[in-house]
């Protein structure tokens, strides 16, 4: 489902984000990134979401091939890839229920799918009752939950996950990995990238670790291993 094939990334002369990266991911899979600050991980995220364009190498998910994507048709892309930043970036403005319907509203969806889906994304979460709260009165791992809602409200293929709890206290971040894998289980690919080690040990999943630029290990099942990365 998501193939990459020998893809570089060059912002500029000197600077060579990513270099010759060959990925293959499953349908279904649970990817966790790891790597040092200046790795790449970002990179290869806005890659995937064609945020930025390959130098070189080929892309390919769910069948889109990156080199003939049309500008045009990347809103199509983008609805089967949903993603959770770091910062959770809520509308300040909207409550629980606005942030998460709003990204059915900007796509045309009708008042009675909205009503019939927020609810039901709000459950998955964890959010239910928390409809009419406002962003500032959330904890960080409520907004966190509202920011998660709103990337699979679409149902996506792919959720990325980039440092989601990177601004969490650590009882905190676990429940928003174990909504991770709850959205894992009814179907989605989840791509995760974290600093966090513990996360790390205790999902066991396959770990992809980036260093220069480069995969300099891809393991199933894997553990921290301080050997070969430094995160
Ligand atoms: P990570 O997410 O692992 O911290 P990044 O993908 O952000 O790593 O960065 C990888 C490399 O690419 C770094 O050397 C960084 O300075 C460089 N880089 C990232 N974004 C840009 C950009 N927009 N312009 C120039 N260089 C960039």
């Amino acid at each position: 489902m998501i193939l990459l094939d020998r893809v570089t990334k060059v912002y500029n002369r000197n600077s060579t984000a990513l270099d010759r990266i060959s990925l293959h991911v499953e349908p279904k899979e649970f990817v966790i990134i790891i790597g040092a600050s200046g790795a790449g991980k970002s990179t290869l995220l806005k890659l995937l979401t064609r945020e930025e364009r390959q130098t070189s190498g080929k892309i390919v998910i769910g069948g889109i091939d990156y080199d003939k994507l049309k500008d045009k048709n990347i809103p199509i892309l983008r609805r089967k890839i949903g993603v959770v930043f770091q910062d959770f970036k809520l509308l300040p403005n909207k409550n629980v229920y606005e942030n998460v319907a709003f990204a059915l509203e900007i796509v045309g969806y009708g008042n009675n799918e909205i009503k019939h889906t927020v609810p039901r994304v709000l459950d998955i979460v964890g959010l239910k009752g928390k409809e009419k709260r406002m962003p500032m009165e959330l904890s960080g791992g409520e907004r966190q939950r509202v920011a998660i809602a709103r990337a699979i409200v679409r149902q996506p293929k792919i959720l990325i996950a980039d440092e989601p709890t990177g601004n969490l206290d650590p009882k905190y971040a676990w429940d928003i990995i174990k909504i991770l894998e709850k959205i894992n289980r009814y179907g989605t690919t989840v791509l995760l990238t974290t600093h966090n080690q513990d996360i790390v040990n205790k999902l066991k999943r396959r770990v992809i670790t980036i260093k220069d630029g480069r995969i300099v290990s891809d393991r199933a099942n894997a553990e921290y291993n301080p050997g070969t990365s430094k995160i």
